[in-house]
């Protein structure tokens, strides 16, 4: 199984190879284009020392001279004009040589063979122990001019030193890949955590005990993540909530037509009762008729984000045809309704139909709780950049707790009174969610027994 656990101590093996690969190649660059001149400058010197000494120690036979200097750390190699050669020192690994080079050297000429020593990309040319890769120059020996042939025995010189490096490397590697294998434990960790997480969300189990106190990205990751599990349960919460309001407001005019109807089955009830049941029947249908209209409505407004359905609306006019709609209404209860137009062109981007519903809604409301004989007032105001629809009425008004819950769903002011009205509490909600869908404000002032105020503003085109 590829677990992140496994993928991230994969890669870090992959990078630290790669890098240890690189760093090679680009030392053994360094070493080819720097050092390696350098090196050879070092090595003439020390070749033509070691020539020089000899012509001035005469006393001394060339074999245990040059004997002497390969036990101090250098691999000689001579060779006499007539191709007569000999080794000091450790052997080479291979002593192949341009057949040029001898004469050459042999007249005079010094051979810089580590300089001119071919580039690998693997293998340092400083640890090559061959001919190729030393430094010639003649010397004198008994009268004859021989080709000497050195380099330094680096085993010898850097013996340890390349132990204490290979050593180095590979405790470096060994434990960089020791820590990798318990830190990705300590990153790999929370993420296992915040996965339980999720099946426990999925689950439906919202308390999750995260550690949020870290402050890098897990630790944000965490602390978001238990705001979206807080979040969510609250959704949850809202949603069980709905549900059991819904299906109290569906129980009780449910109960009732059973109950009515059950009576005019079984009981000797006068007709003029008779009338009276029949009545409370279709009433109670008809609001649980508007109920579902309304959940319905609710329901597309929690789903709908799009503005397909706006257009360039004639608000004025809308608001007329609300008004004449709801002309039996206000004439029954003798209600004055006035309403200037502002006599320009008020257009708003909106949904029509929607739009419509919100002017119905708070005009109805206005009507249903103001007493006769009163008086709704319905302003508009044209501003800059939007348009202010007032509608005041002089009815019962709003207390100041019920200010505060008038917009959540199934909340009625006054229940007792407000149930016989079959009133649902979702008409201000489904305002509310249209006006903040147009993008639009809906406000209310209002004062007990002396009226309310409601105040949509909206957006203009
Ligand atoms: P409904 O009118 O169906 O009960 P709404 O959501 O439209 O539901 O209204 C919620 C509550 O707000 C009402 O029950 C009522 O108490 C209060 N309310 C709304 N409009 C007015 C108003 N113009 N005057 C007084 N109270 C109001």
């Amino acid at each position: 199984m590829r677990t992140l656990y496994v993928r991230i101590i994969m890669t870090t093996m992959f990078i630290m190879v790669a890098s240890t690969m690189v760093a090679f190649i680009v030392t053994n660059v360094y070493y080819n284009n720097f050092l390696k001149q350098e090196n050879d400058e070092k090595i003439t010197e020390t070749a033509y020392h070691i020539a020089d000494m000899h012509e001035y120690n005469t006393g001394q036979s060339i074999r245990a001279y040059l004997d002497a200097i390969a036990k101090m750390g250098y691999n000689l190699h001579m060779v006499g004009e007539d191709g007569s050669a000999q080794t000091f020192g450790e052997p080479f690994s291979s002593e192949k040589l341009d057949p040029s080079v001898v004469p050459s050297v042999i007249a005079g000429e010094t051979f810089h063979g580590i300089a001119e020593y071919p580039w690998k990309p693997f293998i340092t040319g400083f640890f090559d122990n061959t001919l190729a890769n030393t430094i010639g120059v003649p010397i004198e020996v008994d009268g004859e001019t021989k080709a000497l042939f050195v380099r330094p025995y680096v085993n010898q010189h850097f013996g340890e030193m390349r132990m204490f490096l290979a050593i180095l490397l590979i405790l470096t590697l060994f434990f960089s890949f020791l820590i990798v294998l318990i830190s990705t434990r300590y990153i790999v960790k929370p993420i296992l955590h915040l996965t339980d997480a999720t099946k426990k969300i999925a689950a439906g189990n919202y308390h999750l005990e995260l550690n949020v106190n870290r402050k890098d990205e897990i630790g944000r990751l965490a602390r978001d993540f238990r705001k979206m599990s807080r979040s969510l349960e609250q959704t949850e919460e809202k949603r069980q909530e709905f549900v059991s309001s819904v299906s109290h407001e569906i129980q009780s005019p449910l109960t009732s037509i059973q109950g009515f109807s059950q009576a005019l089955r079984e009981e000797e009830i006068p007709a003029e009762e008779q009338q009276r049941y029949l009545s409370i029947i279709e009433k109670e249908s008809r609001r649980l008729s508007v109920l579902s209209n309304q959940l319905l409505t609710l329901s597309f407004l929690d789903s709908e984000t799009d503005a397909d359905q706006f257009v360039s609306l004639d608000l004025e006019k809308q608001i007329k045809e609300v008004i004449s709609a709801t002309e039996w209404q206000w004439r029954e209860k003798n209600l004055s309704i006035s309403y200037e137009e502002t006599g320009g062109d008020v257009r708003v981007h909106a949904d029509p139909k929607l739009l419509y519903q919100v002017w119905m809604n708070v005009l109805t409301n206005a009507i249903k709780y103001t007493p006769n004989d009163g008086e709704i007032r319905i302003e508009v105001a044209d501003k800059v950049r939007e348009v202010e629809v007032r509608i005041a009425d002089t009815g019962v008004g709003i207390t100041d707790e019920d200010l505060t819950q008038l917009f959540e769903r199934f909340y009625r002011g006054d229940k007792a009174r407000t149930r016989s009205d079959h009133s649902t509490g979702l008409g201000l909600s489904i305002t509310k969610k249209i006006i903040e869908l147009h993008d639009g404000v809906i406000m209310v002032t209002s004062e007990v027994g002396v009226g309310s105020t409601f105040t949509i503003t909206l957006p203009k085109t």
